[in-house]
């Protein structure tokens, strides 16, 4: 252990789960499925897999533990901190995997990667032959990958088991013996380990299971043990799942947490949160703890960050020291360690943070936890057939999360920035994801690992009839299965693509009309909300920047405009430094990040560039990391990259209508558009170059409803196009 790693160890000898690592590795030793249940920020995630790897279960060559987490975030800032603890580099023993990024080795024992990730290893890796234990951690959350994991594992599992005992036939006439490291010490559970139904037959059950001999060790060769792991207290429908797997309850440290509603409902929870952190930071002693305030996104973590700033510059001299930190999955890694910094004693830390701080990583020195009630849900509207993301109200289970943050190092107050009358209306529970979102994408990924019935497919919650056929149904228009609903060529083919496959759909057609180079722009463009800014005080000016790009079809080409304009002003210039001219706030990450940044003067020039044309700067390095991940994998699947039909916008404007076939609207006689599925009015957003402009159809990339239905990131089209772009829908149709 390095220095560092051995002032970890300290912090991790403290951790609740420490004292009852024994029991846990011996249970997992002993069961080729637990649950294990375990308060937020007892050290399941960061210990367990350290636990597993230390005690020699993945010792072994070409064997490892996965484990997955819904969020990008979690996966990269834990993998770092576990490295950390464990001494080593990142990406060595311990690394992780998101969808493009990966920082993992031969070497990786211990894995961190999205759940979706682990969808994709299933493609390449049926049996998922690389893992001995695959830990499903945030089971509790159930989003919609992880639970389709939970009847892939369980599937894979038993042929696991199967191939083992075919291997240790064969073993048994070779006469050849494996060993491999049986923990040492085993014993029974001790006090802190506490089990479901104390007095019930399951634990004498699990108590002989101890007793009892090790397995014949072949036997484990192929074993494959599944560990889900959950915050909330109840694991049975885990449990009933996976047969009847054992449920350890690990007892995690929670101090009381007083609660406070206001008085009456709040018209702008931002401006209540913006009101609740200055008067906590106010009235409470600077070094009394950190506040954690709970917001639903990206920009309105922002809003409040420039409030908070702002109002801070007014404070008493004594209580300047107010430092924000910002957490959320789109914000650039090396932001992210701002969070778990310690601050000297006259400062303190407000984190601003999605619900990524409810349950998935826990930021240490909280006190005053802040609850606007509100989170982001991703949902699906049969009705328009499209994807949703909405701010809607927390469940009860989320609001108790929330407030259980403020009770980690000693008690603590949550503020709820709503009534109890309201909190009492609240839903118990949130809906699990997978029979509430669309299902095109994971129903892709199942028929492409083999899973051909895909209404019979074991669920723990299965998905409704309707959206099952929605997604078939979607996946035969784009030409992925074929009309007895067997997967084809092209269908293998976008699956392999970690992409939506609508995009390797749009990707696919791009090859084929020589235009992969425009492709590749708008497949990337269209991972960010918007790359352009209008800020209030100067919408004139950034009007007039963002005229140069405008295209007269519509917003993708806008987009392709500014990134070709981009990369032209990029390769011309010259390599002057233009510093003086950006505002860097010595304040902000950024600032620092620049002043180390080896290659300061490009970095500088695309922020300078951004500046002078009203283009967000982290959304335009974002697209254009991403775009280059996009053109990697491409070109490794032997694509050309590099093909162009320059200006010929109708082309791509095809290529995107063979996978956006479905958000498409037609303008109707009283100037409003309907549209094609479900017949909804849309209207354009203010956003849109195409605001205002009539048009025979258009396609767009999104819906948002705020008090209208509104089409963001839009195109024209000719309606003809679309039985060019998907005869299978459209076909017959004329309109
Ligand atoms: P659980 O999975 O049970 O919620 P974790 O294993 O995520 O718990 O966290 C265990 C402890 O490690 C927490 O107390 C948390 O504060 C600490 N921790 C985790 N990541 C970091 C980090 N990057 N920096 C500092 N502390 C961390
Ligand atoms: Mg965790």
């Amino acid at each position: 252990l390095n220095i560092k790693s051995q002032k970890l160890l300290k912090q991790r000898q403290e951790l609740p789960i420490f004292s009852a690592k024994r029991e846990i590795v011996d249970y997992i030793y002993k069961n080729k499925t637990v649950i294990l249940v375990g308060e937020t920020g007892s050290g399941k995630t960061t210990q367990i897999p350290q636990f597993l790897y230390e005690e020699g279960l993945v010792r072994k060559n070409n064997c490892a533990i996965a484990i997955t987490q819904p969020r990008r975030v979690a996966a990269t800032s834990i993998s770092k901190r576990v490295a950390d603890e464990v001494g080593t580099k990142l990406g060595a023993r311990v690394g992780y995997t998101i969808r493009f990024d990966d920082c993992s080795s031969k070497y990786t024992k211990i894995k961190y990667l999205t759940d979706g990730m682990l969808l994709r290893e299933v493609l390449s890796d049926p049996l998922l032959l690389k893992y001995r234990i695959v830990i499903l951690d945030e089971a509790h959350e159930r989003t919609l990958r992880t639970d389709v994991l939970f009847g892939m594992l369980k599937e894979i599992q038993v042929k696991r088991e199967k191939l083992s005992k075919d291997q240790r036939e064969k073993m048994r006439s070779l006469k050849a013996s494996e060993t491999h490291k049986v923990p040492s010490n085993v014993r029974g559970p001790k006090t802190h380990v506490k089990f479901e139904n104390s007095d019930s037959e399951l634990e004498s059950d699990t108590k002989e299971a101890i007793i009892k001999k090790p397995k014949v060790q072949e036997d484990e060769i192929f074993e494959l043990k599944i560990v889900v792991m959950s915050a909330t207290l109840d694991a049975e429908k885990f449990s009933n799942y996976f047969n009847g797997a054992p449920i350890l309850y690990v007892s995690g440290r929670q101090y009381p947490v007083k609660i406070k509603y206001t008085y009456e409902p709040q018209n702008d929870y931002l401006d209540a949160a913006h009101l609740a952190v200055m008067q906590t930071h106010l009235e409470t002693n600077t070094d009394s703890g950190d506040i954690l305030v709970f917001l639903s996104g990206q920009e309105e973590i922002e809003s409040l960050e420039k409030l908070i700033r702002e109002t801070s510059k007014h404070l008493p001299k004594s209580k300047t020291g107010l430092v924000v930190a910002p957490i959320y999955a789109a914000l650039p890694q090396n932001l992210q360690n701002k969070v778990f910094e310690k601050l000297p004693s006259d400062h303190r830390k407000v984190v601003l943070a999605t619900n990524i701080a409810e349950t998935s990583i826990t930021i240490p020195g909280i006190r005053y936890v802040i609850d606007t009630g509100v989170h982001k849900v991703r949902g699906f509207d049969a009705r328009v057939g499209v994807e949703s993301l909405l701010v809607e109200p927390v469940s009860k289970s989320s609001a108790r999360q929330r407030a259980g943050r403020a009770g980690r190092i000693d008690s603590g107050v949550c503020f709820r920035l709503y009534t109890e009358n309201d909190f009492e209306k609240l839903a118990e529970d949130d809906v699990p994801e997978i029979m509430r979102r669309q299902l095109t994408s994971v129903i892709l990924m199942l028929k492409a690992s083999g899973i051909d019935d895909v209404i019979g497919f074991d669920y723990m919650d299965p998905p409704s009839k309707s959206a099952l056929k929605n997604a078939l149904l979607e996946l035969y228009s784009l030409e992925a299965l074929d009309d007895t609903g067997r997967l084809t060529d092209l269908g293998r083919w976008m699956a392999e693509f970690p992409l939506d496959p609508v995009y390797s759909k749009v990707l696919y057609e791009s090859i084929k009309h020589k235009c992969t180079s425009e492709a590749l722009d708008l497949v990337a463009a269209l991972s960010v909300d918007s790359l352009f800014y209008s800020p209030i005080d100067n919408r004139e000016a950034a009007f007039n920047a963002h005229k140069q790009f405008q295209s007269l079809n519509g917003d993708h080409w806008t987009a392709i405009n500014l990134l070709k304009a981009f990369n032209e002003y990029k390769n011309n210039s010259s390599k002057v430094v233009i510093f003086d001219q950006l505002e860097n706030d010595p304040d902000s990450f950024e600032f620092y990040e620049n002043e180390n940044n080896k290659d300061k003067s490009s970095s500088d020039k695309l922020e300078f560039w951004c500046k002078k044309n009203f283009v967000s700067f982290r959304n335009l390095s974002h697209v254009i990391r991403i775009r280059q991940q996009i053109s990697n994998l491409a070109s490794n699947l032997n694509i050309d990259i590099s093909t162009s039909c320059g200006d010929d916008t109708d082309t791509v404007l095809i290529c995107l209508l063979s996978g956006f076939f479905y958000k498409c609207a037609m303008l109707q006689p009283d100037g409003t558009y309907r549209s094609l599925i479900g017949s909804q009015t849309v209207h354009i957003h203010p956003t849109s170059s195409m605001f205002r402009k009539k048009t025979a159809a258009i396609v767009y990339d999104q819906l948002v409803f705020t008090n209208k239905l509104y089409a963001k990131s839009v195109s024209a089209i000719q309606p003809g196009w679309l039985s060019i772009a998907a005869p299978r829908l459209y076909g017959n149709n004329s309109f």
